[in-house]
């Protein structure tokens, strides 16, 4: 049974070339007045156009009525969505003067979430973790990357990715990252390498062994890993198979967009502290998405941000996402991200809803068929009670989200089943 999406004020399609828009692309994103999709029963969509004239050619849909404006879903493609308990005293401390730094070094942090992701079992994380993707879905994400890195041992890094993977059915849409390499673990303090040495040697094959990651990620920053040991990590895991991701330059640059733009990195995330070279060394990459989250500087309360302008005016691809995780940023809302993209980092709507939509798959593989509302893509759509699609960036600290679908069903609380198949 052919479905019609009917009765929206505008389909925002983001149509074009199914991979990353670079530079000036960003900002185009061809709005349909008076649009419908159609929606075959394989979940993928058939065409997309002027609502009375894909009534005629679909004269036998069922017709599902909206009221709103239909966007590509949304592509969350940085998270760290499986974690314990939320860092509450972490806010607080921040608030009360003490830095980010300072916290780790002091055993909190990062790893304060470690000890409580390895001492938590796997259903009790599997549990936490699928209310926070329905929380997700329910603003809009349809697909969402999410790491590991809590673990920071070999058992607790694969309880993370099988949580993972045992959430992979349900929606939304999930992308497994392995980023054992997130932060030494306590152990390790004093033999830094040789932590390094373990992930590549222990994780790494036993992650692509059992088949829970398709990229692999680093957190190069001074004071973590170095740019060498990350191009050691990002290295073995190109040979393995993994296509690498890069935290980047987030608070000190420290050369981590170059090193994504070198290796071929899928995406560079943060970038706050990039560097001229890195804003060059993305703008001339080929594939390398720049994910920037201003989020975590928002809920740091940090003055860095990262130089949107800058970077599409060199030519780069860029994305936006929560970076969703309980001590820097625990935000769910890609919405509430392009009121930030376009208040705070300086980019234009369009430029803000690619980022969430094309940009954002593009930062997860996907550009072949999520991240836009095009024949043959995936009918991962969601509708947001607006009339102008500029709403979107415009009203904030409220959710716009009035239903979602990913695949053709639809999984928002306020629907009804889209293909009762599905
Ligand atoms: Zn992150």
């Amino acid at each position: 049974m052919t479905t019609l999406l009917l009765g929206a004020s505008q389909v925002v399609t983001c149509r074009g070339p199914a991979r990353a828009r670079r530079g000036a692309e960003m900002a185009d994103i061809d709005v349909i007045d008076n649009g419908a999709i159609a929606v075959g029963d394989d979940g993928n969509i058939l065409d997309v156009g002027r609502g009375g004239d894909m009534r005629a050619a679909f004269p036998s849909a069922e017709i599902e009525e909206v009221e709103g404006v239909l966007f590509p879903g949304f592509v969350d493609c940085h998270t760290h969505a499986v974690f314990g308990a939320p860092r509450v005293e972490d806010h607080e401390r921040r608030a009360r003067g003490v830095g980010y730094k300072e916290i780790a070094a002091a055993g909190g942090g990062i790893l304060s979430s470690v000890r409580d992701v390895r001492a938590k079992s796997p259903s009790e994380l599997e549990v936490l973790t699928r209310a926070r993707l329905q929380m997700l879905l329910a603003q809009g994400s349809t697909t969402v990357e999410v790491k590991s890195g809590y673990g920071l041992s070999l058992d607790a890094e694969l309880k993370q990715l099988d949580v993972i993977r045992a959430l992979h059915h349900q929606r939304p849409n999930l992308i497994a990252t392995f980023l054992g390499a997130h932060e030494v673990p306590a152990e390790y303090r004093d033999d830094r390498d040789g932590y390094v040495d373990l992930v590549v040697r222990e994780m790494l094959p036993a992650v692509v062994q059992h088949g829970l990651a398709r990229f692999c990620d680093v957190f190069c920053e001074p004071g973590v890993f170095t740019p060498g040991q990350s191009r050691t990590v990002l290295t073995a895991a190109l040979e393995h198979g993994l296509r690498p991701k890069l935290h980047a330059d987030e608070l000190d640059g420290s050369g981590g967009a170059e090193l994504a733009a070198e290796l071929n990195a899928v995406s560079a995330d943060h970038l706050a502290a990039i560097s001229q070279a890195g804003i060059d060394a993305l703008g001339n990459a080929s594939d390398t998405v720049a994910v920037l989250l201003p989020g975590t500087m928002m809920f740091l309360g940090r003055e860095g941000r990262a130089p949107a302008r800058r970077l599409i005016d060199a030519g780069a691809a860029v994305a936006l996402a929560t970076d969703f995780n309980p001590g820097s940023s625990p935000g769910m809302s890609l919405p509430l991200m392009t009121t930030m993209g376009v208040s705070q980092l300086g980019l234009v709507p369009a430029e803000a809803v690619i980022g969430i939509t094309v940009n954002g798959a593009a930062a997860v593989g996907e550009a072949n068929r999520r991240g836009q509302l095009a024949k043959g893509f995936a009918a991962d759509v969601v509708l947001a009670s607006v009339a102008d699609w500029r709403e979107l960036p415009y009203w904030y600290g409220v959710n716009l989200v009035a239903g979602v679908w990913v695949g053709g069903a639809a999984c928002h609380p306020s629907l009804k089943p889209l293909n009762s198949a599905s």
